[in-house]
């Protein structure tokens, strides 16, 4: 299997796996539990999050291992939304419309119980603060904005928004699952009170991840999430899954600059290669990170694409349409490049991890002429004979 989507999920690194599987055996001791084996086993967690802490240069921030990101970012808006109207600080978030259904899903439910939402659409391919400002007004509580979009690899200017959101709103969400796995990410430099994380997209399991908090205000206390033994300082009971905390914190320590280095070099061998043999392509989006590269190309239903480089093993996803096994169109496409409905149905999202080689981009490549081909000599064999 040629397995180019890492953005929707990674392999588990062997490394990891090997973490994991020495605590399943090893370490099933409760940490809740008083005896020696117990105590050490709370102790591996509360070191496992200060290293993770360290590796994502967060280190004054809490940080609560969740079951994933889509727990953590549902965590971060409802609490903090919450909070700050209880507060009486007001009713209004402005969030981009390119969010993951895991924010957008909340803000649409936030919705229904007295909040106002802001969505931000991207103008010239991209989002500024005087977008985020123009759109605050003194209801506003707070900022909602993902560091790297899942479909097209868009890096969103969160440092320049974090260096003035505090001046403009009482908190400030990040969603940083797509940032992790490839070299080093500093979180401070970006200045939020909240950010996600979900270790399968950077080669730990699902059912793992984490929620940093560090608010501005001190009246604006996490919210407990789960109530029930007070594990996780009495936020988020339920007791805890060390073998993938563990798991997680060798994945962070894992990611290094040469995953970085690896996948750049693929983004632009790929290009590189379409040019060369001629193929039309466009890359969707701005600012992209190397590691997601969504492409358009004309004339190419993707559809058709997808079927064909799954019929040759090759794991891929669509750029829009049918994402999850729907027929919605994407809303990010449709953010970026509104009124272009081809661009929809012709577009395709290919994701690198650090185990993929140029020797699969080729045999992608292979059978994206494959599909020209074959087009091609349908629309003749098609054409009325004289
Ligand atoms: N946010 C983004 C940007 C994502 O790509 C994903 C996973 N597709 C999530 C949140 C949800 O993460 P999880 O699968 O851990 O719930």
């Amino acid at each position: 299997m040629i397995y180019l989507d890492n953005a929707a999920t990674t392999p588990v690194d062997p490394e990891v796996a090997n973490v994991i599987h020495e605590a399943l055996l090893e370490n099933y001791y409760n940490p809740s539990s008083v005896y020696q084996a117990g105590k050490k086993n709370k102790h591996l967690i509360n070191q496992a999050r200060q290293q993770i802490k360290e590796l994502i240069h967060l280190p004054k921030a809490d940080l609560y291992f969740t079951s994933g990101a889509t727990e953590a970012n549902n965590w971060a808006i409802l609490s903090q939304a919450k909070k700050a109207k209880a507060l009486g600080y007001g009713h209004h978030i402005v969030a981009t419309a390119i969010e993951h259904p895991s924010v957008l899903e909340v803000l649409k439910y936030l919705e229904t119980q007295g909040f106002d939402i802001t969505y931000l659409k991207p103008h010239d391919l991209n989002f500024s603060i005087e977008q985020f400002i123009a759109a605050t007004t003194p209801q506003t509580i707070g900022w909602v904005a993902m560091l790297v979009n899942n479909e097209l690899g868009a890096r969103l200017p969160i440092e320049e928004l974090g260096k003035i959101a505090k001046d403009h709103v009482k908190w400030f969400h990040v969603d940083a699952v797509q940032a992790f796995g490839h070299g080093k990410v500093d979180l401070e430099a970006l200045n939020a009170t909240s950010y996600s994380a979900s270790g399968h997209k950077l080669g730990a399991p699902k059912g793992i991840g984490f929620l940093a908090y560090q608010p501005w205000d001190e009246k604006m206390t996490l919210q407990p999430l789960l109530h029930g033994g007070g594990q996780e300082a009495g936020l988020r009971s339920g007791t805890e899954n060390l073998p993938y905390i563990l798991g997680l914190t060798k994945a962070f320590e894992l990611a290094n600059q040469a995953n970085l280095d690896n996948v750049s070099e693929l983004a632009s061998y790929l290009m590189n290669q379409l040019k060369q043999k001629g193929i039309q392509f466009e890359r969707n989006g701005a600012h992209q990170v190397p590691y997601i590269v969504n492409l358009y190309f004309p004339n190419i239903d993707a559809s058709q694409l997808l079927v064909q480089t799954d019929l040759a093993n090759i794991a891929i996803s669509a750029g829009s349409a049918c994402s999850a096994g729907s027929l919605e169109l994407s809303h990010v496409l449709s953010a970026y490049y509104p009124n272009d409905d081809k661009r929809h149905h012709q577009s395709i999202r290919l994701s690198f991890g650090k185990q993929n080689t140029k020797e699969e981009i080729d045999t992608f490549i292979q059978q994206l002429i494959n599909l020209k081909e074959r087009t091609k000599q349908l629309w003749h064999s098609q054409q009325p004979q004289h």
